[in-house]
C-alpha cells in the first residue's frame, strides 16, 4: 500500500497521558478507539501526551498493557514533548491573524470572576482581552508571566458526535500557551490530530465539552475536522469516576489477583456487550462482532473482582 493510500484511509488514535498506569476504564476506551478505527479501515496511532504530569515508567507500562491486551498500532509512537515546534508554529499563525492575546490572570482571579452570578460556566471572562499597552506593561512590571489566549471569534460551536449527535458547547478564549511556556492541551491535540492525519477521535466522554473548543480552533487554523465518538466512562460502585484507589483496577492489579490478560479483555468485552461472561475473546473476535449501535450508552460500573 502506498503512503497516499494509507493517508486516504484516515486514522484513529489513543492518546494517553503518562501520569500513571491505565485503569480498566482507560483500557476499555483504548479497546473502543481500536475497534472504531479498525472497523472503518483506519490506521490506529498512539500519541503520548507528555507535556506535563509525567510519571517515570508510566509510558512503558501503558504501551505494554495495550500490547498485552492484543491491540496493535501503526507507525512510531508520537510524543508531544518532542513536537513543540509544531505548537509554536500554530500559535504564531494565530498571532499573525490577530487571534491571540496575553493573559495575566491568576487561577484564583479567573475562579473569582467565573463564580460571579450569570457568568457562563467554565468560560474565561475576558479580563485581559482588551488591555491597553500601559495596562500590559504594568502587569509585566509586576513580574507576572503571561499565558497566551485565543481571541475567540465564536462563543458557541457545534460538533457532531457519532454517539451524542449534535453537541453545542462553549468556545471562549481558551489558553494556547500556559504562563510557564507549556503549550496547552487543547492546542496540542488539535495540531497533532491534523498533523498525524487523524480524522477520528474516540475518547472518554469527559472530554465531550472540550470538543467544540477544539473543533473551532482547528477551523481557525484551517485544519480539517474529525469524526468524534465520546464513549462512556467507567465508574466505581459509588458512581464516581474509576480511579487507582478503587482497588484492583489496573492490568497489573488484575494479574496479581490471578487473572490473565485474556480474562481482562473478556471483562471489557462483556462490558461492551461483545461477549458473554467467561467466554474466551481476542481483539479479532471483538472486531468481528463490533457494532457501534450496540455499544452501551451508560457508564460502565466496575464492581471490582
Ligand atoms: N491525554 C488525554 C487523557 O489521557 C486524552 C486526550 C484526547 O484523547 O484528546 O485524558
Amino acid at each position: 500500500m502506498s503512503l497516499s493510500d494509507e493517508d486516504d484511509a484516515g486514522a484513529g488514535r489513543f492518546a494517553p497521558s503518562p501520569s500513571g498506569d491505565l485503569h480498566l476504564g482507560n483500557l476499555r476506551t483504548a479497546v473502543l478507539a481500536w475497534l472504531f478505527a479498525r472497523s472503518t479501515g483506519r490506521r490506529f496511532l498512539l500519541r503520548v501526551e507528555d507535556l506535563d504530569r509525567v510519571r517515570p515508567g508510566a509510558e512503558q507500562r501503558q504501551l505494554a498493557d495495550l500490547a498485552a491486551l492484543g491491540l496493535d498500532w501503526d507507525g512510531r509512537v508520537v510524543h508531544q514533548s518532542r513536537r513543540r515546534r509544531l505548537y509554536d508554529e500554530a500559535i504564531a499563525r494565530l498571532d499573525e491573524a490577530g487571534l491571540t492575546y496575553e493573559c495575566y490572570c491568576t487561577r484564583r482571579e479567573i475562579l473569582e470572576a467565573t463564580s460571579a452570578p450569570h457568568a457562563p460556566a467554565g468560560a474565561y471572562p475576558g479580563t485581559c482581552r482588551d488591555l491597553t499597552d500601559a495596562e500590559r506593561a504594568e502587569r509585566r512590571a509586576a513580574g507576572r508571566a503571561p499565558a497566551i489566549r485565543l481571541r475567540a471569534t465564536e462563543e458557541w460551536y457545534t460538533i457532531h458526535d457519532v454517539l451524542h449527535g449534535d453537541f453545542t458547547g462553549i468556545v471562549d478564549d481558551l489558553v494556547l500557551r500556559r504562563n510557564d511556556g507549556t503549550p496547552a492541551y487543547n492546542l496540542a491535540v488539535v495540531v497533532d490530530d491534523a498533523e498525524q492525519g487523524i480524522d477520528q477521535v474516540v475518547r472518554g466522554d469527559d472530554l465531550l465539552t472540550s470538543a467544540p473548543r477544539q473543533a473551532c480552533l482547528a477551523e481557525l487554523l484551517g485544519l480539517p475536522g474529525v469524526v468524534y465518538a465520546h464513549v462512556p466512562l467507567a465508574l466505581n460502585h459509588d458512581g464516581k469516576r474509576l480511579a487507582k484507589r478503587d482497588g484492583a483496577v489496573t492490568l497489573a492489579d488484575q494479574l496479581a489477583l490471578g487473572h490473565t490478560t485474556a480474562d481482562v479483555l473478556g471483562t471489557i468485552a462483556v462490558s461492551l456487550r461483545l461477549a458473554d461472561p467467561g467466554e474466551p475473546v481476542s481483539p479479532a473476535l471483538l472486531l468481528d462482532r463490533w457494532d457501534p449501535a450496540r455499544l452501551p450508552r451508560e457508564p460502565w460500573v466496575f464492581e471490582g473482582s
